[in-house]
């Protein structure tokens, strides 16, 4: 088997060649997208692309794509030969798939974005065994602990209502893909406020409602959506902070994992939610992969690396 990252894994086994999450590559080979944020996926889909048809319905409402994909769904397999590629799920956001490799050369895993904990809206990464693993490495320093997602929760409702009481509009930006839903899963089921959306959270609500993730929200471009804005007494998701056009005083909130380390003066408050494991996260997971050779990619690459091998995992970074 060779491995190596030139604008994303190539990896040849036999007379095959596989592209994982490798923007608008050019040559023969399986193109294995892992989710719909725009680092990773291409403009340009052909029969050998490879994605869940969540991912693809997704990534379509964000950007324009060209060409029809091969759609996958979790847990289906690619044969081709002897190689035989399994989607599992990644937790990261909805459709988003890792991919077990296995040949005569062993296994392998890609795991793409990851989360490997439970959301509102979502289950954790699956763990699988495998010979090898390339593994992401966002968050992969000590330095990025995430609080229990329960406490992260909590804080978000809290300051949610704190605003209503003094006559604020609580508004998040935060990522359209994704983090969004979480939030608006989570405000629809701990309050009965109603959640008004920009246009891109609203687009991707729309799929996820399509792919049976129910989310109540309220485009902020209807009628309906103005009005309950103007009222005040509502909660403002969008993926870029704009000015609102209501009266009531706005107050503006970041979720994400670096408001662990980094500090946001713009905003009034943010919290450190994220759809990426942390450290512990991150190592827990595989610890029970249980490969003999890992490589990190993306993020924090020479320190996860390090990290392992401290513990006694062969790791390198591949990028
Ligand atoms: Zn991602």
């Amino acid at each position: 088997m060779y491995i190596e990252y030139r604008n994303g894994v190539v990896v040849v086994l036999e007379k095959h060649r596989l592209f994982f999450d490798h923007a608008n590559v050019r040559g023969d080979g399986l193109r294995l997208v892992s989710h719909a944020h725009s680092d990773h996926t291409p403009t340009r889909l052909y029969s050998d692309t490879v994605m869940t048809p969540e991912t693809r319905e997704i990534a379509s409402v964000v950007r324009p794509l060209l060409g029809e994909p091969n759609l996958k769904r979790i847990n289906e397999i690619i044969r081709m030969d002897s190689v035989k590629i399994k989607l599992l799920n990644a937790g990261h956001v909805l459709g988003s798939s890792q991919f077990f490799v296995e040949s005569s050369y062993g296994s392998m895993l890609y795991t793409g974005d990851i989360n490997t904990y439970d959301t509102v809206i979502s289950k954790h990464a699956d763990i699988i065994e495998s010979d090898v693993l390339v593994v992401e490495a966002t968050y992969g320093s000590p330095s990025y602990s995430f609080p229990p997602r329960e406490e992260v929760y909590g804080g978000i409702v809290r300051w949610i209502l704190e605003c209503i009481k003094n006559g604020q509009i609580p508004a998040f930006k935060t990522y359209s893909i994704g983090k969004s839903q979480e939030i608006i899963k989570l405000i629809n089921s701990a309050t009965k406020l109603p959640v008004v959306t920009g246009p891109t959270v609203s687009k991707v609500c729309e799929v996820y409602g399509r792919c049976g993730i129910r989310l109540d929200f309220i485009p902020a471009k209807k009628r309906e959506g103005m009005e309950v804005l103007n009222r005040g007494e509502c909660v403002y998701v969008d993926s870029v902070r704009g000015t609102l056009p209501v009266e009531k005083p706005v107050k503006w909130a970041l979720a994400t994992g670096w408001a662990l380390k980094y500090r946001f003066n713009n905003y009034d408050r943010a919290f450190p939610l994220s759809s990426h494991a942390d450290f512990r996260g991150i190592v827990d997971f595989i610890q029970q992969v249980n490969p003999r050779k890992v490589y990190t990619i993306h993020g924090y690459t020479e320190t996860l690396a390090k990290e392992l091998r401290k513990r006694g995992v062969d790791a390198i970074p591949l990028d």
